[in-house]
């Protein structure tokens, strides 16, 4: 049986032609045969920008936008050396992303499909400079592939959700020679009707474990900038530890929670197939790395914690709900109309409080109707800038004294929310955006 190592690596890691190279290096001596990159760094935030000053009709700034990308990816393709396919490949790119701006700057709109066929550029283009620049570094075969007949999706442009089956079936019948090298793009995906979607901000991740998945990969490995995953965000404590070995539960707790490494749904393809998920730094490859597998030896009882800002607390309340049922269902059914995934919840006698992310607020008209609609069902109070601080770990809610431990680390801080329970891996407070750091400092030095 051959084996199928799937890589990605992220725009920091494809910054420049010396990280790629870096990140060649790590490809041909991890031995992987299918990888996926992300844009080089920062371009899909100027992608973003460009459909916004595009579709308000400003081609002056479009322009502006326009010619950096070039310019910086025509440079880098240059410093591989590339052949003359590889030239013609990347100017068809630039003159589709010319093309489709400049269609949204007539119509002053920049339409879903419009804005993914702008976001998909950024990978189109880094995918092909680094294979230019793998063929310069190993003897093996390498292929370009267009990820988009790789990941088949519906057609929710800016979000789309992968179809599994056809994912497979494309998988199976692309990647025929675990011999050869096969490059492709993260993020981008095709739709029923054949156009351009994308997975979603930071969907490179979730791209790699539906092709580990698809193709049924013996590991997935993450190539980022820091060494895998840690107790909790060094930059807020610079004695967090790294952490060797995650079991999957544990992983995608911190992932759903604010450990900002891994996309939070980039996890559930390998689960479902139980492959192994290497999250490694394509600076400093040697370091251990985290794995996330299932068969972990630890099981410690507190693992990690981790940090989300951004969030909103909304709290529904209404005197009628005492003893009354169906009011659950019907203010659930508002967050569905609007599509807004919840993160926490708590109940009282007479009221509701869910937590959301600040970014799947609606924007616009939709936010009035929204908050009208929720307060058809009783009276509205919504606190932003909140935080979510989860406690990751195994056996929680079985432990005696636990909530003692974190409450005693607690000095201090005004804690607004608290949910446990639902889960044996964590234990989640909201707090106030101000109070977060010190919070977590607490936390981390008090538990861990
Ligand atoms: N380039 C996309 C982004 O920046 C996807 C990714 O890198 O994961 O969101
Ligand atoms: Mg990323």
């Amino acid at each position: 049986m051959s084996q199928w190592v799937v890589a990605k690596f992220g725009g920091t890691s494809m910054a420049t032609i010396e990280s790629m190279s870096q990140c060649a290096d790590v490809v041909i001596s991890k031995q992987a045969n299918i990888v996926l990159v992300s844009a080089t760094s920062g371009t899909t935030n100027q992608l973003v920008e460009l459909a916004d000053v595009a579709s308000r009709g400003d081609m002056h700034k479009a322009n502006l936008i326009l010619e950096a990308i070039e310019e910086r990816h025509t440079q880098m393709l240059l410093e591989t050396k590339p052949g003359a396919r590889a030239m013609e490949k990347l100017r068809t790119y630039v003159r589709e992303l010319k093309t489709v701006a400049k269609g949204c700057a007539l119509l002053k709109e920049c339409s879903p499909k419009a804005y993914d066929a702008l976001m998909s550029q950024g990978e189109l283009l880094s995918s092909t400079i680094f294979t230019s620049l793998l063929k310069s570094k190993t003897d093996k075969d390498v292929y370009w592939f267009d990820s988009r007949n790789v990941i088949a999706t519906d057609n929710q442009h800016g979000k789309a959700r992968p179809q599994l089956d056809q994912i497979k079936s494309n998988c199976q019948s692309i990647f025929q020679d675990a011999g050869v090298l096969y490059v492709g793009q993260g993020f981008i995906g095709q739709g029923p009707n054949g156009i351009t979607t994308t997975l979603g901000r930071g969907g490179s991740d979730y791209s790699a474990a539906l092709v580990a998945e698809g193709i049924g990969a013996d590991i997935l490995q993450i190539w980022t900038d820091v060494p895998g995953m840690a107790t909790t965000d060094p930059r807020i404590c610079p004695d967090a530890q790294s952490i060797d070995e995650l079991s999957v539960k544990e992983a995608s707790e911190m992932a759903t929670f604010g450990a900002k490494i891994l996309h939070p749904s980039s996890l559930a393809p390998a689960i479902r197939q139980d492959i192994p998920v290497f999250v490694g730094s394509t600076f400093e490859p040697e370091k251990a790395g985290t794995t996330i597998t299932d068969d972990v030896s630890a099981h410690p009882l507190i693992r990690a914690v981790t940090l989300r800002n951004n969030q909103t607390l909304i709290i529904t309340s209404n005197p009628d709900m005492l003893s009354a049922s169906g009011f659950l269902k019907r203010i659930f059914t508002v967050f569905d109309n609007y599509e807004i995934s919840i993160d926490a919840i708590t109940t009282s006698e007479i009221s509701v409080a869910v937590t959301i992310d600040q970014s799947e607020f609606p924007t616009g008209e939709k936010a009035e109707q929204f908050i009208t609609e929720l307060e058809a069902l009783g009276q509205v109070k919504i606190e932003k800038n909140m935080s979510l601080i989860a406690i990751v770990g195994n056996n929680l809610h079985q432990t005696p004294g636990v909530g003692g431990q974190i409450f005693n680390s607690l000095e201090n801080i005004n804690v607004r929310m608290i949910t446990h329970g639902a889960s044996s891996h964590n234990f989640c407070i909201i707090v106030d955006e101000a109070q977060a750091k010190q919070a977590v400092k607490q936390l981390h030095e008090n538990l861990i």
